[in-house]
């Protein structure tokens, strides 16, 4: 067996909306191409054009409008590509070809996509992986040094969701739903100042910002060195936020709350 390398699944990023991203997949060497998360049709449908790429795979990692707003117009365009999402959301995303749950397998060409639930933000969230090509698409749960909001689930529920994410290879890289990676750092510097590798990655990020860049994709290594969120079971963490000796689900509770007031 050939070691998974990153070219096995090509990721582009398509900016939608103020700070959401589009990706738009493909398998070198298969005629799949996929897009994920197309809250507005018109950046995705532009570029499958300019790149003559006909869509085969609609991913949804859950029901937001800034993530399936696109689905009906890009179905028109290309009515044979398959709409994925997840199943407990059926109700909620419209004309869904594929209702997919935890443990699923999506495949997409020689490549397949294992559907993770990951509830928290939305109820039914789930998160696509693909150990093959190393990449994990994290919608709205895990962003790069941050997480989603709670809008329908709980600490506990989140903590799992992350802990499920947390523990995927470390090369995994991460593509979340929106650029708010330098918010998030300035928010992560305030309950984990101490970090030498968070210090680091938040200089990083504000040159990359300053150079009007993307600091997406993440990876799960750097993730679980920098993400606060992950590291609510760090007791440097619990220590910083008042909270030293206390369980990790009350540590990230507090966090989240701060977040929620940043
Ligand atoms: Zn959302």
């Amino acid at each position: 067996m050939p070691a998974p390398t990153v070219e096995r699944l090509s990721v582009e990023l398509i900016p939608a909306f103020k700070d959401n991203y589009i990706y738009l997949l493909r398998e070198p060497g298969s005629n799949s191409v996929g897009i994920v998360d197309a809250g507005d049709s018109t950046p995705a449908l532009a570029e499958l054009a300019r790149q003559e790429l006909s869509l085969t795979h609609i991913f949804n990692t859950h029901h937001h409008p800034d993530h399936v707003g696109g689905n009906a117009a890009l179905k028109a365009q290309y009515p044979d590509a398959v709409l994925i999402g997840p199943k407990s959301e059926t109700a909620r995303i419209p004309g869904m070809d594929m209702m997919v749950a935890e443990g699923d397998e999506v495949a997409f060409g020689s490549l397949s996509f294992r559907v993770i639930e990951v509830p928290g933000h939305t109820r039914g969230h789930i998160a696509f992986w693909t150990e093959a090509g190393s990449a994990v698409f994290s919608g709205d749960t895990l962003f790069a040094m941050g997480c989603g909001r709670m809008f329908e689930g709980t600490a506990d529920q989140m903590w799992k969701s992350l802990g499920r994410l947390k523990s995927l290879p470390s090369v995994t890289r991460v593509y979340c739903g929106h650029e708010y990676t330098q918010t998030n750092a300035r928010f992560a510097l305030t309950v984990d100042p101490h970090n030498p590798a968070l210090i680091e990655r938040a200089a990083e990020v504000d040159r990359l910002r300053a150079a009007e860049l993307p600091t997406i994709p993440s990876n799960i290594g750097i993730e679980n060195a920098t993400n606060p969120f992950l590291r609510a079971d760090e007791p440097a963490v619990a220590e910083a936020v008042g909270l030293a000796g206390a369980d990790p689900v009350q540590v990230f509770a507090e966090i989240r709350l701060r977040k929620d007031n940043f």
